[in-house]
């Protein structure tokens, strides 16, 4: 069976889930099922094994869960978990448990992380009480199986998310033996934001007559066009996006804007945080009557609001007039969805913007997006303090021009020239325009909004978009090549390397890039802006029992294939 993902719109309800789920699911604000949602539950809810093609953002990590936590309790006879996840780095086991605790925790699901570098002494307590779901790298999982610690017997379920990630990272051989260690008849589930050969070839060994679910993939007659707007993605870290959002709307000034949420959570709250800076913003979510969505859209035709923050259902159908900007608060769960929200602007002959924050893990669904749209969307620099400066500047010039053309000035001659008794005229009109520029414009955000690069797996695969280019700037910066004194004779591998960088450092996994291990040494490429803070944050540790000599080796360029 093999589906291509696309439009539709079934409900969490129509996906069968049961009641509790259903109820979890509308506290956390989720409106509808994502593409991938509404074509793998209903099969892995019934045991098929799937090989999916999905990348972060498109709600993968749902769509394995709600099936695993739908078919819970489980039988009584083992201790060990109904379903183990395998995941590359320890900060996706990490945001993999939290989901599945977060969906989960009303049927009591235990669940369990596991990954190289925690103690071990927590991890043997909790699956010796007996565990539900355990989220582990693959490492730390092999390391538990050969102790004997991690009961395979009553799994059913065996997720590998992704899984390209997964053979990059060199784990192709742990990942075999701990399928080796599961039961026959297990569910196997395969996640991978890309579908190489090599995964084919797992999926082949595996997995039994999968549901097969591509995403993006449909050829040119699948197409969906996109009206001719101006679109623009900037990659920002998800500390940094509140400040990003406000930078882009100042300088962008939309006559109206509509900033689509995922949840009605987020809806409520960048609409407080918007209108906290001083933005008029309203929010638009299924949960509000129609009564209020009346109000809210009657108060943005007339101009007492400008900005409408919204999530998907809620503003399908709507029509507004003005508006000018679309933004993706976050990138679309599925390119579709990007489609119809852009498809808002640049109606008629309207001029139409569309900006997409991303954050850099999620760059990959936006080569996703441009595959299936053709269309290139440029990864633009975040506008700095002085951009922002210099636009505010040539508003108050605007205004200033418009003044002179339009305004009769003579009643203010006087002061002008009671002032040149005194002044330089140049002078007194740098005063005048000091006064206009500061009446204008609201204090000055000074915030500090790092630059990041996408995730470093779409540079080792020379990922391209429609047009074979990369993003014009590439990563900011590009990357820093750091020389570790520890290499293949001290038992180093490459998860010890991105374990160490990825557990002492803010960087995570996904950051990180090439890896070459050679006997005596070995070479990372990092960000160029964090390489400092790694060096310093792997001066206070060990890998393998080893305290390394870290140093920058050489700037290395971003290399293109
Ligand atoms: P993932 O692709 O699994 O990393 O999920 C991306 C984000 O989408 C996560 O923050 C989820 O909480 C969120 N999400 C997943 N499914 C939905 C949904 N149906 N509606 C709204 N948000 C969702």
């Amino acid at each position: 069976m093999s589906v291509n993902v696309s439009g539709g719109e079934a409900t969490f309800a129509d996906l069968g889930l049961r009641a509790e789920l259903l109820e979890v699911l509308s506290d956390l604000g989720y409106e509808e099922p994502t593409p991938i949602q509404r074509e793998a539950i209903p099969p892995l809810t019934e045991g098929h094994d799937l090989l999916g093609q999905a990348a972060t953002g498109t709600g993968k990590t749902a769509a394995f869960a709600l099936p695993v936590l739908e078919r819970m309790p489980r039988p009584e006879s083992s201790a060990g978990p109904l379903a183990l996840v395998l995941v590359p780095t320890r900060e996706l086991a990490v945001q993999v448990s939290e989901a599945f605790h977060r969906y989960g925790r009303i049927l009591g699901a235990r669940v369990l992380p596991i990954y190289g570098g925690a103690p071990m002494g927590r991890q043997l307590q909790a699956l010796k009480r007996g565990t539900d779901v355990v989220v582990a790298t693959p490492g730390r999982a092999l390391d538990h199986i050969g102790r004997g610690t991690l009961d395979l017997e009553g799994l059913r379920t065996v997720v590998l998310d992704e899984a390209d990630e997964m053979l990059d990272m060199g784990f192709a051989d742990d990942i075999e033996e701990i399928l080796a260690s599961t039961p026959e008849d297990r569910q196997t589930v395969l996640f991978s934001a890309t579908l190489p050969p090599r995964i084919d070839a797992i999926a082949r060994r595996h997995l039994r007559d999968p549901v097969r679910i591509e995403m993006g993939q449909a050829g040119a007659e699948g197409r969906h066009e996109t009206p001719l707007v101006r679109q623009s993605a900037y990659l920002i870290a998800r500390a940094h996006k509140p400040a990003a959002l406000g930078r882009l709307l100042d300088i962008e000034a939309p006559t109206a804007a509509i900033i689509f949420c995922r949840t009605r959570e987020e809806v409520d709250q960048l609409t407080e945080t918007l209108n906290g800076r001083g933005y008029r913003a309203e929010a638009l979510h299924g949960g509000m009557e129609q009564e209020q969505r009346d109000r809210v859209m009657s108060r943005l035709r007339s101009g007492t609001a400008d900005l409408l923050v919204a999530t998907d259902v809620a503003a399908r159908g709507l029509d507004i007039e003005q508006l000018t900007h679309v933004v993706n608060y976050n990138v679309p769960s599925a390119p579709e969805a990007y489609v119809h929200r852009i498809g808002r602007v640049g109606r008629a002959g309207r001029e139409g913007v569309a900006l997409t924050l991303a954050e850099p893990r999620e760059h990959r669904m936006l080569k996703a997006i441009e595959r299936q749209t053709g269309r290139r969307i440029p990864v633009e620099r975040v506008p700095t303090v002085a951009d922002l400066q210099a636009r505010r500047m040539e508003l108050t010039r605007a205004a200033l021009e418009e003044c002179l053309l339009q305004e009769d000035l003579g009643p203010f001659h006087a002061v002008v020239e009671s002032l040149t008794d005194e002044f330089d005229l140049m002078e007194v009109a740098l005063a005048a325009v000091k006064l206009a520029h500061e009446a204008g414009g609201t204090a000055l955000d000074e915030e500090d909004i790092p630059e990041v690069a996408p995730r470093t797996a779409d540079k080792r695969r020379g990922r391209e978009g429609p047009g074979g280019e990369r993003s014009a700037r590439g990563p900011a910066g590009g990357m820093a090549r750091l020389f570790f004194n520890v290499g293949r004779s001290a038992g180093i591998r490459p998860q010890d390397l991105v374990g160490a960088i990825a557990g002492e450092s803010s960087l995570s996994g996904r950051d990180i890039g090439a890896i070459e291990i050679a006997d005596r040494f070995s070479l990372v490429e990092v960000p160029h802006a964090a390489a400092n803070e790694v060096i310093d944050a792997l001066r206070r540790t060990t890998i393998k029992g080893r305290r390394p000599t870290v140093r920058r080796e050489r700037e290395a360029r971003v290399r293109r294939r």
